[in-house]
């Protein structure tokens, strides 16, 4: 017998989860009160970042997710989510925080992150100030459009089964 699934809502974490059980094979029913992606997806700024996590369960989660949008990319096309594997850089604004930057970094990469000490941070961006004295680069940071990301995984549901009803779900479950 093939599981249903009902997911209420259409942003980017609904279109992602009815997107993974269409691929699973499951029956999948979406539906969301507004537009797809409307909600808090359209304001989010998409960014997909290992950088700003410290090693345990979210940096793991984190990888996890930069995977998941790599192979949702590959099959879907970069453009239709508008995925940006563009990389991130983490700037020490004094001496003393760098200390504490590269320590931090080193750890993230014990648990797997791909680090690069940078040291002359201009030529990466040559408009930062002059006076800083080094940075990170995280080359696995990436940022897709939240919007176009929900909606890409919302069609690419639908075309593996999935339904999409519009319409409020209300009331409560006893
Ligand atoms: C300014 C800002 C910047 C952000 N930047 C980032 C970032 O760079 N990276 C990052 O990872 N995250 C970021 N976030 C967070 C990210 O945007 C959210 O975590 C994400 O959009 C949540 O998606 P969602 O699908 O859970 O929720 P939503 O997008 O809010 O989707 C929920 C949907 O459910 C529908 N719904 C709700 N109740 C019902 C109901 N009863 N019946 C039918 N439909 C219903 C709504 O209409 C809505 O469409 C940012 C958030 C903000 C506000």
């Amino acid at each position: 017998m093939t599981r249903k699934v009902v997911v209420v809502g259409a942003g980017v974490v609904g279109a992602a989860c009815a997107f993974h059980a269409a691929s699973a094979g499951l029956d999948v029913t979406v539906t969301d009160r507004g537009p797809v992606g409307a909600g808090t997806t359209s304001r989010g700024e998409g960014n997909v970042l290992l950088s700003d996590k410290a090693p345990g369960p979210e940096l793991a989660l984190a990888r996890l997710s930069r995977t998941l949008w790599d192979e949702a990319g590959q099959e879907l096309g970069p453009d239709t989510l508008e995925l940006e594997a563009k990389g991130g850089l983490v700037v020490a604004s004094g001496v003393e925080n760098l200390a504490a930057l590269q320590e931090f970094a080193a750890r993230q990469e014990t648990a797997g992150v791909r680090v690069e000490r940078v040291d002359r941070v201009r030529d990466l961006e040559p408009h930062l100030a002059p006076d800083i004295p080094g940075g990170v680069h995280y080359p696995q940071d990436a940022q897709v459009q939240p919007v176009l990301a929900a909606a890409a995984l919302l069609r690419a549901a639908v075309g593996r089964g999935a339904r999409f009803h519009p319409g409020e779900v209300a009331g409560a479950v006893t």
